[in-house]
């Protein structure tokens, strides 16, 4: 609870507890005194001369009785005034001593209008601090719906450093400058070094750029503020707005330090895109365009930013002044996966047999958290196993399951499906294995993994590509079709399970012919030109390709020559070896597992 809201409360307590006891004591003290009576019982008791005393209000008559016998303390009694012109003659008579008094009801107005409305305001107070809490905004209240403070995560001695970050060396080159510039910024300043303002940093996600700035914070040991750019935009129109004007305040207030905002897109697509602007969303960029041309970097505050789809960006987020300097955080390549494996690798026990560099092969277009996720993984099912040291089994199931989604035995296929499954997967592993070339098999498994595979045929490539050749391509098309065409060949019809091996057969095809040149009726042209580096062109409307639509026909008949080719090659193929995929399929059926060689050596039986 802020302490304002502490001091409030306690306040509030106060009162109720003042006004309870004030309550307490005016009313129900004198009343456990006071007898009250019917008005006439007291005209009785007045009859018989019993009445020693009388005190009259306007509503209601307080009086003292004669003492009784062997008592000697008066009894007090009260009783409702009722309209009697007699009595003062009848009191009079009696020789009673009587007084009128004009009643002070001051005090118990007080009590009527002000313990009410302190208890309404007490729950009122509850409901507010309730709806604020509700409404998604952290610890935050109702009342102070712009402050961000809940939101933006400051570390101040970040331990993240350099070394913790692998695989990004270039960016992490690109950042030493940063990192000195924020350990000594009068040196830059006296220098007259280009000071750094905002730096982007680009790249698919998992990479490791949230990481990199913090690690930036922690080399150069500043604050490091920290905010989602989706948190940023609320429901109601403003509020992101004014926790921008918050997050750079408070950051003026530490600096030297980084504000990090993940998630640049978020608030930053370009202004009028999509079917509706979004009102809050612009008006959160422009304040956050106005913060960052209004402050000045001299005093030491760097803003970071980290998208992956820097291409929808609003360009004047892009403008000299603002997010000026893009850095690249690519996917690792195999010496970075390495890396990056051994920087995760330092938290557990290897065993002797554990080679990580076999890992690093196996896993091209990791990124840094799936790779991290392998080692996280390999430690379970190490602690599984009741072992001491992760082994080389270990680290290859792992990828295995960060690869396909985890092993779901419970996922249940009819016998016919499963059979499908079977020929399907062999279909494609066979293929493969007939092509010199292609990428080893490891293992063919009809164990249902994640939600889309059935089964699967894991095919790992040993080395990272830069280059393909043309067969290389077919093959791979050859490849993906080998399960159809399998599925065709035992059961006569093809079934749904193809689907996305069909997408991405022609999608090959489709590169084959517009980007690579390789069809020799349209000749050595290409159709798509590759987008320009990541910002360049984010105005240009998308283009369709500058081609005419009689060439857009023909690129479509060249695909589909291409896959016709390779389906026919494979037909032809896997009907040569239809014993082979007849036994696979029943061995794979019965164990759901086997591995390639063991493929190889039915294959090379028949
Ligand atoms: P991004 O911000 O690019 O989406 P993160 O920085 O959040 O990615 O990375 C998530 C996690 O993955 C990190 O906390 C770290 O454990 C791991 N990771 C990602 N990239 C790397 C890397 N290059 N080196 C070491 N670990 C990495
Ligand atoms: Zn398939």
């Amino acid at each position: 609870m802020p302490v304002n809201k502490k001091i409030s409360f306690s306040v509030l307590c106060a009162f109720l507890t003042i006004g309870a006891v004030m309550f307490v004591h005016n009313f129900l003290t004198p009343m456990q005194m006071l007898e009250e009576l019917p008005y006439s019982e007291f005209k009785t008791l007045l009859a018989n001369g019993n009445v020693a005393e009388v005190t009259v209000t306007r509503q209601s008559l307080l009086g003292k009785l004669k003492p009784e016998e062997g008592s000697k303390e008066p009894k007090l009694f009260t009783t409702v005034r009722v309209e009697d012109p007699d009595l003062v003659k009848e009191l009079n008579v009696r020789n009673v001593k009587f007084t009128g008094m004009i009643e002070s009801t001051f005090l118990r107005d007080i009590m009527w209008w002000v313990i009410p409305a302190l208890i309404f305001g007490g729950i009122w107070f509850f409901v507010i601090r309730r709806l604020g809490q509700g409404l998604g905004q952290g610890q935050k209240g109702f009342m102070t719906v712009g402050k961000s403070k809940a939101k933006i995560y400051a570390e101040k001695d970040t331990k993240v450093t350099f070394a913790d970050v692998a695989g990004v060396e270039e960016a992490k080159e690109e950042l030493g400058e940063v990192i000195d510039f924020l350990k000594t910024p009068e040196k830059f300043t006296r220098l007259g070094g280009k000071i750094p303002k905002g730096i982007l940093l680009v790249g698919p996600p998992g990479t490791g750029k949230t990481l990199l700035a913090r690690a930036v914070a922690g080399e150069a040991g500043v604050t490091f503020f920290s905010i989602s750019g989706s948190e940023f935009v609320e429901m109601f129109v403003g509020v992101g707005a004014s926790r921008v004007r918050d997050l750079f305040e408070q950051a003026k207030i530490k600096a030297p330090c980084i504000i990090f905002i993940d998630e640049l897109d978020a608030i930053g697509k370009a202004r009028g895109a999509g079917p509706m602007a979004h009102e809050e969303r612009e008006q959160t960029l422009n304040q956050l365009l106005v913060e960052m041309d209004g402050f000045d970097p001299r005093i030491g505050v760097i803003l970071m930013a980290a998208t992956n789809r820097p291409e929808i960006l609003d360009p004047a987020l892009l403008r000299p002044g603002r997010f000026d300097r893009q850095v690249l955080v690519d996917r690792a390549d195999k010496i970075g996966r390495l890396a990056i494996l051994r920087v995760h690798a330092k938290q557990v026990v290897l065993g002797p047999d554990a080679d990580l560099e076999v890992i690093a092969a196996m896993t091209p277009g990791f990124s840094g958290a799936d790779l991290a996720n392998i080692i996280n993984e390999a430690t379970l099912l190490t602690v599984r196993r009741n072992k001491e040291q992760v082994g080389h089994s270990e680290l290859q199931e792992a990828v295995e399951r960060v690869v396909a989604g985890l092993e779901k035995k419970s996922r249940v296929l009819n016998k016919m499906e499963k059979e499908r499954v079977a020929y399907h997967e062999v279909g494609h592993a066979l293929v493969a294995l007939s092509f010199p070339g292609s990428d080893p098999i490891q293992k063919i498994s009809i164990i249902p993994r994640g939600i889309a595979a059935l089964g699967y045929t894991l095919q790992l490539p040993t080395e990272d590509r830069f280059l393909m050749a043309k067969t290389e391509l077919e093959n791979k098309i050859a490849v993906l079709l080998g399960g159809r065409n399998a599925e065709e060949l035992i059961f006569g019809e093809a079934s749904t399970g193809a689907q996305n091996d069909l997408v991405r057969a022609t999608d090959i095809a489709k590169s084959m012919i517009k980007s690579y040149g390789m069809s020799e009726k349209l000749g050595t042209v290409t159709f798509d030109r590759e987008r320009q580096p990541l910002l360049m062109q984010i105005q240009a409307p998308l283009e369709k390709g500058d081609y005419s639509e009689e060439t857009a026909r023909e690129i479509d008949c060249e695909v589909r020559r291409i896959i016709d080719e390779q389906y026919d090659r494979v037909k032809w193929l896997l009907a040569e070896q239809k014993r082979a995929l007849i036994e696979g399929a029943k061995v794979l059926l019965d164990r759901e597992v086997i591995s390639g060689s063991e493929l190889k050596a039915i294959m090379d039986k028949h």
